[in-house]
């Protein structure tokens, strides 16, 4: 295949040229476009390529990296049929999530950004009235035919079907660290957001203890996440596209502990292999267990 043009980018918060690399380790070239690279489930995680910090404001982000286009080309090849083997906690994870954001806004119109197979929008189409956008065209179809609903291979910069200030909630689930301009898509938010409405995000949280202590090893460094914030650079996104922020905390999740072990494959053997072995001797693979690593972070953000 061709290898995809890298670009270089100013930080996406201040706009300023000054940074510090943080984390280094080089694209695989030949795998920085394939569908493995962009799965929920993936295991390419070493080759993260070049992470810096803005010397200006602290926004961590990958540059240069893969041109816009090669990434979404990436999103729409994705096929992640993993993903859907932890059917039932990715549901309890959805109510979760809806059980924070109904602090806030309890019914209404519901825009999910980067919906995959409709977990989220399956829960929450008891509250609200649904709808969602989705770049692989593989859980598209998932979302649409196992689920009915109404989600769409459209842009959410560029689609037509929504009014300005139309919508209640919008959500954004592990979304914002891979989107080429997440200012640009909050300001988009904005928009279609009612005055008061709700905006739902959760993402990895480059400032967590975890992220500290585990350096370049962090899960949250993958090559299919370009930026990296921290409660304090995504509070000022937020607030420089017309949020206030009434939410900000950690979130946990449920998998089974089969999951979450395999999750430290690509740590060294000697940390991987007790765990699995364990787990296994216990018989306790497909047990559901909820784990707080504190290392995502969840924001409810109200329009002004
Ligand atoms: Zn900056």
């Amino acid at each position: 295949m061709n290898e995809p043009k890298l670009e270089h980018i100013p930080c996406n918060l201040c706009g300023s040229e000054r940074s510090v690399v943080e984390f280094h380790r080089p694209y695989k070239l030949d795998t920085v476009s394939e569908c493995a690279t962009y799965a929920a489930t993936t295991d390419e995680f070493q080759s993260y390529g070049r992470i810096v910090r803005c010397r200006d404001c602290g926004l961590v982000y990958t540059d240069p990296r893969p041109a816009p286009g090669a990434l979404l080309k990436g999103y729409e090849e994705c096929v992640d049929e993993a993903y859907l083997s932890e059917s039932s906690s990715r549901s309890i994870n959805a109510h979760l999530s809806l059980n924070t954001l109904k602090r806030f806004c309890r019914t209404g119109k519901l825009l999910e950004v980067g919906a995959s197979t409709g977990y989220f929008l399956n829960a929450a189409r008891v509250d609200f009235d649904v709808a969602g956008l989705e770049p692989s065209e593989w859980a598209c179809r998932i979302a649409r035919e196992k689920f009915k609903l109404d989600v769409y291979p459209e842009s959410f910069d560029a689609t037509k079907r929504f009014e300005p200030a139309s919508l209640d909630v919008i959500s954004m689930i592990d979304v914002i660290e891979h989107l080429s301009d997440p200012l640009a898509a909050v300001r988009r938010a904005a928009e279609l957001l009612k005055p008061g409405g709700v905006l739902y995000l959760v993402t990895p949280d480059v400032g967590s203890l975890s992220a500290s202590l585990l350096r370049g090893y962090w899960w949250g460094l993958r090559p299919a996440h370009i930026y990296y914030f921290d409660k304090h650079t995504l509070r000022r996104l937020l607030e420089k596209a017309g949020f206030q922020v009434v939410l900000s905390k950690s979130f946990g999740r449920i998998f089974s502990w089969g999951y979450w072990a395999s999750r430290l494959r690509h740590y060294p053997g000697f940390i991987y292999n007790p765990v699995r072995g364990i787990i296994r001797g216990l018989d306790i693979e497909d047990k559901l267990l909820y784990l707080d690593t504190r290392d995502s972070i969840e924001i409810c953000a109200r329009k002004k």
